[in-house]
C-alpha cells in the first residue's frame, strides 16, 4: 500500500530524544528554544514562539489581537475545522468568505464582500502547502485596518512572491503527525512585531513574566524539549524535502495531465508550493464519483484522503453557534465534494509515483 503520508524518524533523531531523557529537562527548555531559533530562519521571519499545537498557536494569534465581544475574524471555510474551533475559543465571531478553486485558498473578492464594521481579523489558510493570493488579501487588509493571522499549519516555508508564508501577519502552523515538518503534536507562531512576541511568550506560561508575577490571563500553551527534538535534528534536511515533495508533484502532473475529467492542482506564479497535499479535483460530470475514485484507488494499494469532505461550518455544531455566521459559500461546498488528495510525500520513490499515476489513470477509465 502506498500511504497518503509516513513518518520516518533516523538515528539523528533518535539521538537527539535520547539527549533531551539525559539532559533531565524535558519540559520547555534549550531545544524549544533553539527550534524557535531555527525554524524562524526557515521561514524568514523575525520571532518564532513555539507552542503546544497548530490549534493553541491560532488561538494564541487570536487572543493577542485584544477583539471585543462580537468582533470578527473572517476565515475560509474549506479547511481544517481547528482553524474555526480556534477564532471560537479566543471568543470572537468567525464569518466566511468563499474560496478560489484554483488555488483552494480564501478569496480576496468574495472578502472583501463580507467585511463588515465588526471584521477585525482576516484569517486565509494556505491550504496543501501553497498560499493565499497574499497581494490580494494583504490590499484588502490594509484597506479596512484588518491585522492578519495566517492558518500556514500545512505550508512550512512555502512563498509568495519571494516572501515566506507566516510572515503577512502572524504565522500558525503545526507540527502535527502528519504535516511537513513534525514534533508529534506542536505549533509555532511567527511575527515581525516585537511586542507581540513578548506578549505571546507570556500568554503561553501563565501570563507570567517572572516567577508568580502575572501580567495577564493566560494559559499553558507551552512546547517539551522532548518534542522539539523530534523536528531539531529534521530542519537541516528540510530543503531536500521539500524538493522530494516538489519532484513527485512534478511527475503526478505530467504523468495525469490529459487525464479527462480531472483538474490538476498547480503552483500558481510567484508562489512556492511545498505540496503537503497533491489534491485532484473531479469535474462536475466526471465518469466517476469522488468517493469511487477513493475505492477503486484502495483497491489498487493507492491510498488517498478528503481534505475536507464538508466545508467547515457545515455541522449542526457550527450551524446552532451564536458565534459563527453563515453566508453560503458555493464555491467551497462544490469543491469538497469533488476533492481527492493522492500520495506526494518526500518518502516516495519515482517508481511509486508512477505507480500512483498508473492507479489514478486506470481508476478512472475502469
Ligand atoms: C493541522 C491543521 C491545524 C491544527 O494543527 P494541530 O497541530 O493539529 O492543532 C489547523 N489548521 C490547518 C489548516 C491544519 O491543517
Amino acid at each position: 500500500m502506498i500511504a497518503i503520508s509516513s513518518i520516518s524518524f533516523g538515528e539523528d533523531v533518535e539521538r537527539e530524544v535520547l539527549d533531551t531523557l539525559r539532559s533531565g529537562i524535558v519540559a520547555q527548555g534549550p531545544k524549544v528554544a533553539r527550534l524557535e531559533t531555527e525554524f524562524a530562519q526557515l521561514v524568514g521571519a523575525k520571532h518564532a514562539v513555539a507552542v503546544s499545537s497548530g490549534t493553541t498557536a491560532l488561538v494564541a494569534a487570536v487572543q493577542v489581537q485584544d477583539l471585543q465581544p462580537g468582533d470578527e475574524v473572517l476565515t475560509s471555510p474549506f479547511t481544517f475545522v481547528a482553524t474555526v474551533n480556534a477564532i471560537l475559543e479566543a471568543g470572537a465571531t468567525v464569518r466566511f468568505a468563499d474560496i478560489s478553486a484554483t488555488d483552494f485558498c480564501l478569496d480576496a473578492a468574495s472578502a472583501q464582500e463580507r467585511i463588515t464594521e465588526r471584521t477585525k481579523v482576516i484569517a486565509p489558510v494556505h491550504l496543501y502547502g501553497q498560499t493565499a493570493d497574499m497581494r490580494a488579501v494583504s490590499e484588502l487588509a490594509d484597506r479596512h485596518g484588518l491585522a492578519i493571522i495566517e492558518d500556514a499549519a500545512q505550508a512550512h516555508g512555502a512563498q509568495f512572491d519571494g516572501q515566506g508564508a507566516g510572515t503577512f501577519g502572524l504565522g500558525c502552523f503545526s507540527f502535527y503527525a502528519t504535516k511537513n515538518i513534525t514534533t508529534g503534536e506542536g505549533g509555532m507562531i511567527t511575527t515581525g512585531d516585537d511586542a507581540i512576541a513578548d506578549r505571546l511568550r507570556v500568554l503561553r506560561n501563565q501570563g507570567m513574566r517572572a516567577r508568580y508575577q502575572y501580567e495577564m490571563v493566560g494559559h499553558n500553551y507551552r512546547m517539551t524539549d522532548l518534542q522539539a527534538s523530534l523536528a531539531l535534528p529534521t530542519l537541516p534536511h528540510y530543503p531536500q524535502q521539500v524538493a522530494a515533495r516538489r519532484r513527485n508533484a512534478e511527475l503526478l502532473t505530467t504523468g495525469l495531465k490529459d487525464l479527462p475529467g480531472v483538474q490538476l492542482p498547480s503552483e500558481l506564479t510567484g508562489r512556492l508550493h511545498v505540496w503537503h497535499q497533491y489534491t485532484l479535483l473531479l469535474d462536475e460530470d466526471a465518469p466517476i464519483t469522488r468517493d469511487a475514485l477513493a475505492e477503486r484507488l484502495t483497491e489498487r494499494g493507492v491510498g488517498s484522503g478528503i481534505y475536507y469532505p464538508r466545508a467547515a461550518y457545515d455541522y449542526d455544531c457550527y450551524r446552532e453557534h451564536p458565534r459563527v455566521v453563515i453566508d453560503e459559500t458555493p464555491v467551497a461546498t462544490s469543491v469538497a465534494k469533488r476533492c481527492l488528495s493522492i500520495p506526494v510525500h518526500a518518502g516516495l520513490s519515482e517508481s511509486d509515483v508512477h505507480d500512483v499515476v498508473a492507479a489514478v489513470r486506470s481508476a478512472m477509465e475502469a
